[in-house]
C-alpha cells in the first residue's frame, strides 16, 4: 500500500472535460490498495474573476469576507472531480479545507497553516474513498474561513503529505517539471532531474515563478520528497529534495533567474558617520518595506562622503519616495535617483560554494554581452547582478549558454 497525494493545478481543472481526463489519469496509474489525496485549485481563472468580482464592490480589502469569497473557486472543483471519480466507478469524497482537517492563523489572505488533523482522511481512506481535498484553504480557531496566499494549493498539498507521512507527493502542473531558466525566455533551458529544496527556495526568491515557496519550506521541514510533473504525460519530471540522488552534477548551477519588479535607489554624498545606514534602514523596515541588494562607496574620500546604492521591490516604490524624501530634508543627501528601469538576473547552485570560478564566468558573459553590471550581491549559493531592464532576455540568454553549453 501506499500514500500518494497528488496536486493538479487550476489549469488542468479548468473544463469538465479536464476534471474527467484528470480523474482517468489518478484511476489508470492507481493500484488497488493505493490511498489517494487529490488535491485540486479552482477551474482556471476562477480565483483571478472572483477577486475582480470584489474589485467591482470596493477598492479595500476586506480579509475575512475575500476569504470567503475565495475559498469558494476551490470548493467547485473538488465536488465536480469527486463526482467524476464515482461517475467513472470509484468511490470519493469531497472535503473543504477544514473539512480535511487543515486549521490556520487568522491572517486573512496569507494564512499559515498552524496544524492538520488527519483522522477524516484516514478514515475515508479506510472506507475505499479517494480523497478530494480543496487546495489553498483552512480554518481558523474560531471558525473563520482562510485561504494560503495565491498558488497556496501546492502548499497545502505538501502539508497533507507531511500529515500523512504520505510516500509519494505529486505536483501536476502544465510544464513538465523545474527549468534551468524560464523557456519563454532561454528556448534552451533544460528539464532539472533533481533540484534541493534550498535550490528550489533561493530560484523562487530570485524570480522563478514555479512553486509557492512554502510549499518548498514544508518539503524541507518535514523531509517530503516534491515531484513536480506534467499532467499531460508520464515522464518523471523534477525532484525537489534535500540531497541529489543522482550524479547529474556536471551542472555546479541549477538555474539562472531574473526579477524585473525591482527597483534601484541612489543616495548620493551621504556622510560617513556611524548610524546613516542604520536610520535609513531602520525607516523603510518600520515601513515594512524589503531591501535587498545594499552597496555602499566611498566617493570623496577626504570629504567623508559616501553613495549608497540598494533595490526594493516596485511596489513599495511609492511609499519610499516619501521616506527617503523625508530623510533627505533631514540629512540633506546631495541627490536622490529612484530608478524602475532595472531588472536582476542572478545564478543558483549549491555547488557554488568553493568554486570561485562561477562569479567570473557570471560576469564574463555579461560583459562579452556588453551588458553593464551596475550593483553585484551574492549569497551562500546564488550570484545576482543588477542591470538595465532592456537587456534582461539577452543578459539571462547569455549567463544560460555560458552555464549550460549546448
Ligand atoms: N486558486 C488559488 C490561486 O489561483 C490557489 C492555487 O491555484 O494554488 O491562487
Ligand atoms: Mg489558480
Amino acid at each position: 500500500m501506499a500514500v500518494i497525494v497528488k496536486k493538479f493545478g487550476g489549469s488542468s481543472v479548468a473544463t469538465p472535460d479536464k476534471i474527467m481526463a484528470v480523474a482517468r489519469r489518478v484511476l489508470r496509474e492507481k493500484k488497488p490498495d493505493d490511498k489517494i489525496v487529490v488535491v485540486v485549485s479552482a477551474m482556471g481563472d476562477t480565483t483571478d474573476d472572483l477577486i475582480s468580482l470584489a474589485k467591482a464592490i470596493t477598492d479595500k480589502t476586506y480579509g475575512r469576507e475575500m476569504d470567503m469569497l475565495l475559498a469558494t473557486g476551490e470548493q467547485v472543483s473538488i465536488a465536480l472531480l469527486a463526482m467524476a471519480f464515482v461517475e467513472l466507478g470509484h468511490e470519493a469524497v469531497s472535503m473543504t479545507g477544514f473539512q480535511a482537517g487543515f486549521t490556520t492563523n487568522e491572517m486573512f489572505n496569507k494564512a499559515k497553516i498552524t496544524g492538520i488533523n488527519t483522522d477524516r482522511i484516514w478514515e475515508e481512506f479506510n472506507a475505499g474513498k479517494i480523497v478530494v481535498v480543496a487546495g489553498f484553504q483552512g480554518l481558523t480557531q474560531r471558525g473563520d474561513i482562510t485561504t494560503l496566499g495565491r498558488g497556496g494549493s501546492d502548499t497545502t498539498a505538501v502539508a497533507v503529505a507531511a500529515g500523512l507521512k504520505a510516500d509519494h507527493c505529486e505536483i501536476y502542473t502544465d510544464v513538465d517539471g523545474i527549468y534551468s531558466s524560464d523557456p519563454r525566455v532561454v528556448p534552451d533551458a533544460r528539464r532539472m532531474k533533481e533540484i534541493t529544496y534550498n535550490e528550489m527556495l533561493e530560484m523562487a526568491r530570485l524570480g522563478a515563478g514555479v512553486m509557492h515557496p512554502r510549499s518548498v519550506e514544508l518539503g524541507k521541514h518535514y523531509g517530503m520528497p516534491i515531484h513536480v510533473r506534467s499532467t499531460f504525460t508520464n515522464e518523471p519530471g523534477t525532484f525537489i529534495r534535500e540531497e541529489y540522488t543522482m550524479e547529474e552534477k556536471e551542472f555546479v548551477i541549477r538555474g539562472v533567474t531574473h526579477d524585473t519588479n525591482v527597483a534601484k535607489i541612489a543616495v548620493l554624498g551621504v556622510p560617513d558617520q556611524p548610524g546613516i545606514a542604520y536610520k535609513i534602514f531602520s525607516t523603510l523596515a518600520a515601513a515594512n518595506i524589503d531591501v535587498d541588494m545594499i552597496v555602499q562607496s566611498v566617493r570623496v574620500m577626504d570629504k567623508h562622503i559616501i553613495d549608497m546604492v540598494f533595490t526594493i521591490a516596485q511596489g513599495d516604490v511609492p511609499q519610499a519616495k516619501k521616506i527617503m524624501e523625508k530623510l533627505n530634508s533631514q540629512m540633506d543627501f546631495s541627490g536622490l535617483k529612484i530608478e524602475e528601469n532595472v531588472a536582476k538576473v542572478s545564478v543558483v547552485g549549491a555547488g557554488m560554494l568553493g568554486n570561485p570560478g562561477i562569479a567570473a564566468a557570471t560576469f564574463g558573459a555579461l560583459a562579452d554581452a556588453g551588458i553593464n553590471i551596475e550593483v553585484i550581491s551574492t549569497s551562500e549559493i546564488s550570484i545576482s547582478c543588477l542591470i538595465d531592464s532592456s537587456k534582461v532576455k539577452e543578459a539571462v540568454n547569455a549567463i544560460h549558454s555560458r552555464f549550460f553549453p549546448a
